[in-house]
């Protein structure tokens, strides 16, 4: 039997931006599972709109595939040993662990308020310590990696392949790594641009055993293990923000293909494009940002519930969307008659078109409704009356306001959702005859009670 997900697929071919091949690809993972690994927060201070984009993407994505028929394993980690962490537990007097611990919290609040579906996995890097080791040791007895005064660290010119995520030529793969946590003059490196895998333990810092000595991970080597610790050695999606592409995503790579002979590692990367905000990257260095617990502005607050009012910021921050779409909306949202609902629409329209491409958007924009805009159904059972003897199942579904129209009658059926009676209805255009009272249902959701008309 052809499975649901399958004939959805078919009927509606999702295409995604794969940052590897740097075009819209389509969609095909590997099994009905699809592997889903996005890296999360460095648990240190608070999170903005900045971090939050990545995470409301996702969830759409997440929720997207998984209403296409698709069993979806998500993956999202803790940083929780890490640079910025202990600086900034030594600043404020804190203990790292009680600081870490703190601003997850923090952070699942912030996801709580943004309604974004968990994570199935929610690991600390700090859980797969023993996991890294033996990771670290595959890429020694390689060739990839070695060994310096209880430090080890990864030999970028031992891996060809090294770029070809980010397409960085040589020349500016170090600059841009040293802005994003590399110590080009770290002694012990036989080239500025090798990464770390494991660090010697520095005075008083946190450490933990290993073959080298007391020590802790470095921070591309945590992301490496717990994606293929919790999903394998080659997965189906990897996402995070647009800066992780270099050096992060790219290192992840480095450590897993030349020891895995798995290629590629990642199937489809998608990044997230950086939100911005007076004209800069928003980011807590600057001083630009909105942080998630915050309303942007009395308007939204009123007329908005969370997470509708931080829709619009979001698109109107982002800076590759097109906004003049949303002129309209802003017009609207000034004035005092709006409605919230067309923002999610907009939301819908936008993300389909990110996902699928222009042409399919308008079609897709009915069934985003559905998922994400749908209000919540009458506990009371709705009632209807027919008055003819029998009925065809595609009007049915029409009549009773279950389906706009007979496309979407029949995607309905296909998914196996809808029963009367509690009998599974497989054939759009059976022709059933009305009983007297009889109940529709699709999912476990919506019910519909039919009567016939005396
Ligand atoms: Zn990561």
């Amino acid at each position: 039997m052809v499975k649901a997900a399958q004939i959805w697929y078919a009927a509606f071919r999702m295409k995604l931006y794969n940052s590897l091949t740097q075009d819209q690809t389509l969609f095909t993972p590997v099994g009905d599972d699809v592997t889903l690994y996005v890296c999360g927060i460095t648990p240190y201070d608070t999170t903005h709109l900045g971090h939050a984009f990545t995470y409301v993407t996702n969830d759409n994505l997440v929720r997207y595939l998984e209403y296409t028929g698709y069993t979806v394993t998500y993956v999202q980690n803790v940083t929780d040993i890490d640079d910025d962490i202990l600086r900034k537990a030594a600043e404020i007097g804190e203990d790292w662990w009680a600081l870490g611990n703190r601003w997850t919290r923090h952070f699942i609040d912030d996801l709580i308020t943004l309604n974004v579906r968990p994570p199935d996995f929610f690991p600390r890097a700090s859980d797969v310590v023993s996991e890294m080791h033996t990771l670290i040791q595959s890429l020694l007895a390689a060739g990839y990696a070695y060994e310096s005064a209880g430090n080890v660290y990864f030999q970028v010119d031992k891996w060809p392949p090294f770029g070809k995520l980010s397409k960085l030529p040589a020349t500016e793969m170090l600059p841009v790594a040293n802005e994003r946590g590399n110590f080009p003059d770290d002694p012990h490196k036989r080239d500025p641009l090798d990464f770390v895998l494991w660090q010697a333990q520095k005075g008083g810092e946190p450490a933990w055993e290993s073959p080298w000595g007391k020590g802790r991970p470095g921070w591309h080597i945590e992301c490496s293990t717990l994606a293929s610790h919790y999903l394998g050695d080659s997965i189906d999606i990897h996402s995070g923000g647009a800066d992780l592409i270099f050096p992060h995503h790219e290192c992840e790579i480095a450590q897993m293909e030349p020891v895995t002979g798995r290629e590629p590692f990642v199937r489809y990367w998608l990044h997230t494009a950086m939100v911005r905000y007076q004209g800069e990257k928003m980011s807590k260095s600057l001083g630009n940002y909105i942080g998630i617990d915050e309303t942007p502005n009395e308007t939204y607050g009123k007329v908005m519930s969370i997470p509708d009012k931080l829709i619009y910021p979001y698109f109107e921050l982002i800076s590759d969307v097109d906004l003049s779409e949303l002129a309209e909306i802003k017009h609207k949202l000034n004035s005092a008659d709006v409605n919230p609902r067309d923002l999610k629409k907009h939301l819908a329209r936008t993300v389909v078109r990110m996902y699928h491409g222009e042409k399919s958007s308008k079609d897709a924009e009915t069934e985003f409704e559905r998922i994400f805009v749908q209000k919540k159904l009458p506990d009371q059972i709705e009632e209807f009356t027919l008055d003819a003897a029998t009925c065809r199942i595609d009007d049915l579904l029409i009549i009773t306001k279950t389906a706009s129209s007979k496309s979407d009658a029949r995607r309905l059926i296909q998914q196996g959702g809808v029963s009367i009676d509690g009998e599974k209805i497989s054939d759009p255009f059976m022709e059933i005859g009305i009983n007297r009272e009889m109940i529709l249902k699709v999912g476990k959701r919506k019910f519909a009670k039919i009567s016939v008309k005396n």
